[in-house]
């Protein structure tokens, strides 16, 4: 079953969070985000054009002032954003884990180097 992860765009769909914006519920949303995923399960938050702007020039300034950015939890380097990702091993609903790109790029290259088997072996 598809798992989003966080800072994900999602389609909206008529279901629990609805389809008008969180904060303006009188329109409706054109785009909805996960704010929060784990092994749990996700919360999503619904923007109009205007509540996507914000949040648009929000990650804008906060790219621009590395004070306001994200320490990564493996390398301790400051990022604008981490990255969300989940291990495969643990499956698709496994926890959900931060890191800055490079340790997410590291990740998945081990990832693939442990799980990609040259044919030529046989
Ligand atoms: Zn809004
Ligand atoms: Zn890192």
């Amino acid at each position: 079953m598809y798992a989003p992860l966080p800072n994900h765009f999602v389609p909206i769909s008529d279901d629990e969070w609805g389809t008008n914006c969180d904060d303006h519920p009188e329109r409706r949303a054109i785009k909805r985000i996960c704010v929060e995923a784990d092994s749990f399960g996700a919360e999503y938050s619904n923007m109009c054009q205007e509540c996507l702007d914000e949040f648009n020039a929000y990650k804008q300034q906060k790219r621009d002032d590395p004070e306001q950015w994200d320490t990564c939890p493996r390398c301790k380097n400051s990022v604008p954003q981490l990255s969300s990702f989940r291990d495969p091993d643990e499956g698709s609903h496994g926890p959900v884990y931060h890191r800055c790109p490079d340790c997410v790029a590291k990740f998945w290259k081990r990832w693939e180097e442990e799980n990609c088997y040259d044919d030529d072996d046989y």
